[in-house]
């Protein structure tokens, strides 16, 4: 029987150790969220190896360190507003559901329903009433909640979306992969006080495509 308690342990100190995780509130996160429950069961003894893993219809959960690292640069603040486009697993919104705490709220959104049902039902084992999944093309974005303070994106966009541009607040981050369908980089976009945005870039990873109206077609 394996001891995910401890393996997870072990992940988090590798990822110190290799600088994906720097700050107290990531490790946390980290340490309080059990991988394995994201996992289909067949692949629960990998969950704490730092790998995407396949979790049905085509899609992946992300490696450790990339949800360490995206999640280190949307920095998320407890009480904050947060909008996720691809919910997939459900593991990336309870890592951030779990900074955010009892004050903020995250919304995430996944274009395939039973996804999303799947992810849905994970949260509420976990208690995580403060995450709610949505099914429907996130590249447009969620108007009735917005403005968000921080928006993550984990699906690979030819370019950031307009709508999620403008439903991000003033001093918002957004953290998205964009590039080809292959191949993507992580920019980050900040918008500032009047409105003005500037993009940074940081490390190369590859996720599955953003497929919706302002992402990829389908196919
Ligand atoms: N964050 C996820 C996790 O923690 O498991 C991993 C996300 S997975 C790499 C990408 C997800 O984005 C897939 O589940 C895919 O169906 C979804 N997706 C792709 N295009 C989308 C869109 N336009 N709106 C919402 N979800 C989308």
């Amino acid at each position: 029987m394996l001891n995910y308690e401890e393996l997870r342990r072990f992940m988090v100190m590798r990822l110190k150790e290799s600088g994906y995780v720097k700050s107290k509130s990531v490790e946390e996160a980290l340490l309080s969220v059990p991988r394995e429950l994201f996992l289909p069961d067949n692949l629960r003894h990998l969950a704490y190896e730092d790998k995407p893993l396949p979790i049905g219809e085509g899609q992946t959960i992300s490696a450790p360190s990339v949800v360490a690292r995206m999640t280190e640069l949307l920095d998320v603040r407890e009480g904050q507003k947060v909008l996720e486009v691809g919910t997939g697993s459900g593991y990336q919104a309870a890592i951030v559901g779990k900074i955010v705490g009892p004050k903020g709220h995250v919304w995430t959104i996944e274009r395939l329903p039973g996804l999303a049902e799947a992810a849905r039902r994970r949260l509420e084992a976990l208690g995580l009433a403060n995450v709610t999944v949505v099914v429907g093309d996130g590249t447009e974005g969620l108007a009735s909640e917005a403005p968000f303070d921080r928006i993550i994106v984990t699906a690979a966009a030819p370019e950031p979306p307009q709508p999620l541009i403008e439903q991000l607040r003033e001093k918002g981050v957004m953290v998205i992969p964009v590039g080809s369908r292959d191949f993507q980089r992580l920019e980050i976009i900040r918008k500032g006080e009047r409105g003005e945005i500037t993009v940074t870039y940081d490390i190369d990873v590859i996720f599955v495509p953003l497929v919706g109206k302002y992402g990829w077609p389908e196919g």
